[in-house]
């Protein structure tokens, strides 16, 4: 008889291992809906205040916000994946100049893009990120290409590029992602810190031939993190996460934030929670947010809510760190957390209504 049997690989282990582990996967999505799906949006945190951002700012700000939850929502109304939905609205942030990520992302001193992104699936844990990357237009598409078409999690730079452009990813030149409020907002950083200020990129308009567009200040003074995000809940019970970020304004060249750092900036389980952080990367890192807030949820058995704040309001504080989250449960809680004096924020759940919010005396 022994012959019948095939030999049991590691990987046969390892594959019996995750279904016994997430059985909701494969099993969930041949069954009808059984749960009612939520998606949750960020678009970074800090000292965003009524003064700074004017009734202009303010209402282009939750414009965006409302656009990219509607694309989320889109995909999961018609029963598609939360890593589907996900993508789907971090893509329309990407392409808002508005926000720190694609088009409209800061600047390295040496006047640079260079975007980080990453994207898990909580149904899996399956997780595909980029750091450094400067001319994909969608670094979550690439994030998730890295994950779906590659035997690694991680790539970075212009091996990263190199493969979006391989696979057909939409390439653009720096001119692209440039924004001149971006632009001012660096020169004026590095102004203050006695740096030199580099060259404007190749193909971008003469400086003064444009009207820069109100962009919330990105520099160190204000303490803006426009980084964008999202978590997303879909009828099959899944989880997914994703975050795409320019960075720090002024950030060193190779400088790597939390946001493409599964379990820092990014993280989702089936088994607990999913997470998009925004905030000083470094802290982010050193605390490992993401996983921490879903490790709260998954052996304190805390409530979503209680979790992220404890994790922002007591161990993020405790470093004197800044920023927030974003999260979801595949029981459907939502939460939002940050000690900053804003966040971009929104969220929308099967049969409600969209809640967008900016400032912290907001719901
Ligand atoms: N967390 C991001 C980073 O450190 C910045 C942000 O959230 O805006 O790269």
């Amino acid at each position: 008889m022994g012959h019948f049997l095939f030999p049991f690989s590691k990987q046969m282990a390892a594959v019996a291992c995750a279904a016994a582990l997430f059985p909701k996967t494969t099993a969930a999505q041949q069954q009808p809906p059984t749960h009612h799906w939520a998606i949750v949006v960020h678009g970074g945190a800090g000292v965003i205040e009524r003064s700074a951002l004017g009734p202009e700012g303010d209402s282009a700000y939750r414009a965006g916000l409302t656009r990219a939850t509607e694309a989320g929502a889109k995909v999961l109304e018609q029963g598609g994946t939360a890593l589907d939905a996900v993508e789907a609205t971090i893509k329309v942030l990407e392409d808002d100049p508005h926000f720190n990520s694609g088009r409209g992302a800061v600047f390295t001193s040496d006047g640079r893009n260079e975007m980080d992104s990453a994207i898990m699936d909580g149904s899996n844990l399956k997780a595909g990120a980029v750091a450094s990357v400067s001319h994909t237009r969608h670094p979550i598409s690439l994030a998730r290409a890295v994950m779906e078409k590659t035997p690694h999690v991680f790539l970075v730079g212009k091996g990263a590029d190199d493969f979006g452009e391989s696979i057909g990813l939409q390439q653009e030149p720096p001119s692209y992602f440039f924004t001149e409020s971006r632009w001012q907002q660096l020169v004026k950083q590095l102004k203050k810190e006695g740096k030199p200020i580099p060259p404007r990129p190749a193909g971008v308009p003469a400086e003064g031939a444009t009207v820069p567009m109100a962009l919330l200040d990105e520099s160190s003074d204000s303490r803006h993190y426009g980084t964008v995000g999202a978590v997303a809940l879909d009828v099959h019970g899944n989880i997914a996460a994703g975050t795409s970020t320019g960075g720090m304004q002024a950030k060193m060249p190779g400088r790597v934030g939390d946001s493409p750092i599964i379990g820092a900036g990014t993280y989702a389980s089936n088994q607990s929670c999913a997470v998009s952080g925004t905030g000083t990367g470094e802290f982010f890192i050193r605390l490992t947010v993401a996983r921490e807030v879903c490790n709260l949820v998954q052996f304190k058995h805390m409530p979503l809510q209680q979790a992220a704040d404890e994790v922002i309001h007591k161990e993020l504080d405790d470093l004197h760190g800044d920023g927030g989250v974003i999260a979801i449960t595949p029981d459907g809680q939502m939460a939002w957390s940050f000690n900053t004096p804003g966040m971009f924020r929104a969220r929308l759940r099967e049969g409600g209504k969209l809640e967008v919010g900016v400032y912290n005396d907001e719901p």
